[in-house]
């Protein structure tokens, strides 16, 4: 363990593809801080995992929707590691019931954007201060930050009109923040997952099993993991994208494909 590790911040840290990104970081030597909403137990499990990789975790309880929780994310771990490195956007929630769009409710909207769009939009805007200070003082040199949208950016789900309008909205802000950032040499990635294994999917995995293995949805047949999307985040963190700022990465087995 160095004092010179890399922090990054992972919200929505504890469970299914942050909890990926989570490890994956951990393994490329990065210390990272753990945040959920809820489920501490979780969390505290990743962290125990980091731990056992000689890496630091912290971990912290703060919901992305609200601001002083987002501030008091940023204010906890610049007291632990004095630094930040990398930010990756990834807590999201699906609605609570699939709606036709002629039927949903705003309250499942304004759910959805809060949490989906305004908390990443505005953490960012939290954490490019702190990072525009660190670059300027010296403490950091290259920091990044990884917004996680969906295929769902692109493609209209009639049922989950207002994830699918939140998701838009993220790709929208990559470019905003990578055009307004990278004077200060902070580069901005967009990672769209395609389908993956995790609880979100849970509840459709027959659905996603049908259409994948059977129906040809995706060049390569098969659900995407965590790791998947860790790995990508991993490929940012690690400098190998240095001349590439707004760039989307798909992570999706090929499903933007469009064959004839
Ligand atoms: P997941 O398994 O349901 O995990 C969600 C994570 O986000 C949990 O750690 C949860 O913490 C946290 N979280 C939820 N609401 C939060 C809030 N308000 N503030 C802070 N943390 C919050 O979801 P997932 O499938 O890993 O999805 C992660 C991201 O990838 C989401 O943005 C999702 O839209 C996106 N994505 C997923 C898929 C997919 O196929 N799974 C595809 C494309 C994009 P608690 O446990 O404490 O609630």
């Amino acid at each position: 363990m160095t004092a010179l590790a890399r922090v990054a911040i992972v919200t929505g840290g504890s469970r299914g593809i942050g909890r990926g990104i989570v490890l994956s970081l951990a393994a490329a030597g990065y210390d990272v801080v753990v945040n959920y909403a809820r489920n501490a137990t979780a969390a505290q499990q990743v962290g125990e995992q980091v731990e056992a990789m000689g890496r630091r975790a912290l971990l912290v309880g703060a919901d992305v929707s609200v601001s002083a929780d987002r501030q008091r994310l940023v204010d906890q771990t610049v007291a632990t590691f004095g630094r930040i490195d990398l930010l990756v956007n990834n807590a999201g929630v699906a609605p609570d019931v699939r709606t036709d769009l002629l039927d949903a409710t705003e309250e499942s909207f304004d759910r959805l954007i809060d949490i989906n769009l305004k908390g990443p939009y505005f953490l960012t805007q939290q954490v490019s201060r702190a990072m525009i200070d660190m670059v300027a003082a010296g403490t950091v040199t290259t920091p990044k930050i990884v917004i996680v949208s969906s295929i769902s950016a692109y493609t209209a789900s009639v049922n989950r009109g207002d994830y699918c309008v939140a998701k838009a909205g993220l790709a929208m802000t990559t470019q905003l923040y990578a055009a307004r950032l990278s004077e200060h040499g902070i580069n901005v990635y967009e990672i769209r997952p395609g389908i993956i294994a995790t609880d979100m999917t849970g509840p459709v995995q027959a659905k996603y099993d049908d259409l994948i293995f059977n129906q040809g949805l995706t060049p390569i047949r098969r659900w995407g993991q965590p790791d998947d999307v860790g790995r990508a985040v991993v490929a940012v963190a690690t400098d190998l994208l240095p001349f590439s700022t707004g760039q989307v990465i798909d992570v999706d087995g090929g499903f933007h494909v469009r064959t004839l």
